[in-house]
């Protein structure tokens, strides 16, 4: 029995971390749902880890339940108008992850236009040493570079490709203090003038299919597309028909519609560079959400405010 419940499949530095609170783990939703009621009514706040729906009927299978601690900036899984509805507070871990994140779409971009997938095949296949010469590529510094969504991540993915002497433009919901970056109120504007779009906003219903055809067909052939946000806020079917038919130049994506499967449709393109979901994906920053998720749960049971709330 435990008034900690841990959902998701954590690594051996939090398993360690939330043994040390006293918690129960469990490897998923379904596993919860199987857990005898009397142990689910001593549950007053959960760690949770995944990407399905955490929603009413979840919540009402932990009747006492006071918060949900999101391992992840994005909560687009944990339905907030149902934690409202139910007096549940919620968490998540933002900021601890801008670094990385931010890092992954330039290592994207730079992959992507220096064709280094390639040229590695290129070097480990022999045919370097064969005398085969590889294909000149475009240059990156200097281009005109679009954020959709400049918010924490946004923001750090713009000052670094902002170093890298890029003509700097971007959308959000409003404007902000950047002098010398140009702000578009229209997402297709945006795409249109820019080279290269970085795609960095929040998931959920509200940003669905934000990376719409429009703003596709806007970014163009030479145009490549970015995306570390979530798979929802790009429309999946028209990337795909603009990236085949030589519309879009090309991709980079570590997010997906329907991940970890991936449309068998980007397997066969050659200007895409496909990441498995890996934006925070490292040591440090695992272990600082980790630890930020932890100590959510700990203010909340303590009687403390929240590090960082969201409802
Ligand atoms: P954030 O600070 O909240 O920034 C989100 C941006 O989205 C803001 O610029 C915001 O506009 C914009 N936005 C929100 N709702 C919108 C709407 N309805 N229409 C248009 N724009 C909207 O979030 P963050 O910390 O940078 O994180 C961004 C996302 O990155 C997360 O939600 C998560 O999904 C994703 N992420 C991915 C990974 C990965 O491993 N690939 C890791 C961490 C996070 P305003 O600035 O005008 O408010």
């Amino acid at each position: 029995m435990s008034e900690i419940l841990a959902i998701g499949s954590y690594t051996e530095t939090d398993m360690e971390g939330l043994r040390e609170m006293g918690a129960r783990v469990v490897e998923s939703l379904d596993a919860m749902r199987g857990l005898p009621e009397a142990e689910r009514a001593e549950v007053r706040a959960v760690a949770y880890k995944g990407h399905h729906d955490f929603g009413a009927d979840e919540m009402a299978l932990l009747p006492g339940l006071g918060v949900i601690a999101n391992y992840g900036v994005g909560y687009d899984a944990i339905r907030i108008d149902a934690a409202d509805a139910a007096g549940v507070r919620v968490t998540n871990t933002p900021d601890v992850l801008n670094d990385d994140v931010a890092d992954l779409a330039v290592a994207m971009l730079l992959m992507q236009q220096r064709r280094m997938l390639a040229g590695d095949a290129h070097v480990r296949s022999g045919a370097w040493a064969g005398g085969e010469s590889f294909p000149l590529n475009r240059k990156v510094s200097g281009r005109r570079a679009g954020i959709m969504g400049l918010g924490r991540i946004g923001r750090d993915i713009a000052d670094r490709l902002a170093a890298f002497k890029m003509e700097m433009h971007y959308h959000a919901r409003s404007e902000k203090e950047t002098p010398g970056w140009t702000y578009h109120a229209d997402p297709v504007s945006l795409a249109r003038e820019v080279d290269y779009l970085v795609v960095a906003l929040v998931g959920g219903p509200e940003t669905e299919n934000y990376v719409s055809k429009e703003v596709i067909e806007a970014l163009g052939p030479e145009g490549v597309l970015i995306n570390i946000s979530r798979g929802s806020t790009v429309d999946e079917a028209a990337l795909l028909d603009a990236l085949e038919a030589g519309r879009l130049g090309g991709a980079g994506l570590d997010v997906f519609r329907d991940e970890p499967r991936v449309d068998p449709r980007f397997h066969a393109l050659e200007r895409v560079v496909l990441q498995p979901h890996q934006g925070s994906g490292t040591h440090e920053t695992r272990a600082a959400m980790g630890r930020l998720q932890r100590d959510n749960i700990s203010a909340f049971l303590d009687g403390r405010d929240l590090l960082t709330p969201v409802n």
